[in-house]
């Protein structure tokens, strides 16, 4: 790869995601977004992912730019390890540690190299505190990325007090169905209606040592360290809640949704618009399958990158989806299910869903949402998909799984009236009702009004003078600003 500048030195951000797709996602949105506005981009991967990139999308994918460059680290995870939602706490145990040092020479190599311009700033994501020590030792300003929604972040913000107010640990695990957890929190007063159970889900646990809840804490306390604290959100939907997370994070830019800022501001020679980091390999047949079908038509399933449900909740799924009689597009990622999703390929499903779903392993999402022909979206309620959900104007059945995708369950729902929640112990007569409901019941309209509704705040948010715009601006100045 030819490592020359050529033209004037550029401002140099080293971007570092988190090695999952709900976290590189929204990073490489914003590393595309600051190339825009004139920054040289250093975009790190781990070996491991970056292996698996070149994998699914082909050797020339991860090539990059002249001044967009992708470099490596490790994650200190072997091999062997799946990397999914089990091996998380490895690997909040490795990264902190091996990624720490392999960070440390990757920064020290681009510092003295000559053939890339200085590093001006390391931008990360807010659960890899570790780059912070490196920022700190070289002197480097650091800003974070934080890619949970506000209301996911001020739940992560108070799982201390969960502890202090002898919430956590769980007395033992019959907590967790005693309805206990729908227990009313009330001292958040920005989260006016919560229960227990819509709060980030690291608590739920009576082991008091536990390595996510406290890899949680820690990195939420440690971003203050941070210049400044981004997140992919805009005021008009998340207004209380900013405001009572500035209170920890006064320098807080939320810059949402990072996919309509980017349209904005990206012109037609916008060479980066092609790179796209799928961790699975993208099938886009589903496009023309959705051409045929008739407007607001089509259920769009899909589970995220993370979810591992059992093989009775992916049966009863598929039943409810087959018995709402709705044409359905459903994404069955290769280890979606525990044991496999044999299942639903059983002769009775097939023959009752008949010419109405069509199952892939992963899809173009934004592209999915964007298409006329759907109706409506089932969804884990990660913080991405219900975004890109909200920018499209599409209602959602929210079955919620774990981390914050409760929390922004709880929010679609009762605050932004977008969403409806499927029980966690999912039934197939449920799921009929809400997908018929969602997509053709009186209450599926009005959440599509209120969808649309947001969806055009959300553009007058990343239009010129929008909230979001703004902020934007102001962060760029600050990015700019930082070494001088
Ligand atoms: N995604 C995609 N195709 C798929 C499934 C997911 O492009 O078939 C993208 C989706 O658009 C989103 C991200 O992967 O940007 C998933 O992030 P999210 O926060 O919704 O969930 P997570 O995977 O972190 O649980």
């Amino acid at each position: 790869m030819n490592d020359e500048m050529d033209g004037p030195r550029r401002p140099h951000v080293v971007c570092v995601p988190l090695p999952a797709q709900g976290h590189i996602n929204p990073m490489l949105k914003l590393a595309k977004l600051l190339h825009l506005s004139g920054f040289y981009i250093t975009f790190v991967h781990t070996k491991f992912n970056f292996d698996r990139l070149v994998k699914s999308n082909g050797p020339n994918s991860l090539k990059g730019l002249q001044d967009f460059r992708f470099e490596t680290i490790s994650d200190g995870l072997p091999p062997q390890n799946q990397r999914g939602i089990l091996d998380l706490p490895d690997l909040c145990r490795a990264i902190p540690v091996e990624g720490l040092c392999s960070f440390r020479q990757l920064i020290a190599k681009l510092v003295s190299s000559t053939h890339v311009p200085p590093v001006t700033c390391i931008l990360s994501d807010g659960v890899m505190g570790f780059t912070l020590k490196v920022a700190q030792e070289l002197n480097i300003p650091e800003f974070m990325l934080f890619t949970p929604s506000a209301c996911g972040m001020l739940g992560y913000l108070n799982l201390q007090e969960l502890e202090k107010r002898g919430y956590f640990p769980l007395r033992d695990d019959k907590n967790l169905y005693d309805g206990y957890l729908e227990t009313e929190i009330d001292w958040i007063p920005a989260m006016r209606g919560i229960r227990l159970k819509d709060l980030p889900t690291f608590f739920r646990t009576s082991n008091s040592s536990d390595t996510m809840f406290h890899y949680n804490i820690d990195s939420v306390n440690n971003a203050t360290k941070a210049k400044g604290i981004i997140l992919n959100t805009f005021e008009d939907l998340e207004a209380e809640v900013l405001e009572a997370i500035r209170i920890k994070y006064p320098k807080l830019y939320p810059i949402g949704p990072l996919q309509m800022l980017l349209k904005q501001l990206s012109n037609s020679e916008n060479q980066l618009g092609s790179i796209d980091l799928n961790l699975w390999k993208e099938d886009d047949r589903c496009i023309t399958w959705m051409d045929q079908r008739d407007k607001g038509s089509v259920v769009y399933v899909n589970f995220g990158s993370l979810v591992i449900m059992t093989a009775k909740q992916l049966t009863e799924f598929a039943w409810g989806l087959t018995n709402s009689k709705y044409h359905f597009l459903w994404v069955i990622r290769p280890n979606l299910v525990d044991c496999g999703a044999d299942v639903i390929s059983n002769d009775e499903f097939v023959r009752e869903s008949e010419g109405r779903g069509l199952i892939l392993g992963w899809c173009p999402q934004e592209k999915v949402l964007g298409h006329p022909s759907v109706g409506g979206f089932l969804t884990h309620c990660g913080w991405n998909s219900t975004l890109e959900s909200v920018c499209e104007g599409v209602p959602m059945a929210c079955w919620p799984f774990f981390a914050e995708q409760q929390t922004n369950c709880f929010y679609a729902s009762k605050k932004w009236k977008v969403g409806m929640e499927i029980e966690s112990d999912v039934n197939r007569e449920q799921v009929e009702r809400l997908v018929r409901e969602l997509m053709g019941g009186e209450k599926g309209k009005e959440m599509r009004n209120m969808a649309v509704e947001w969806k055009k705040k959300a553009q007058a948010a990343t239009s010129l003078g929008g909230s979001s715009y703004n902020n934007y601006c102001n962060l760029v100045l600050q990015l700019k600003q930082v070494n001088n």
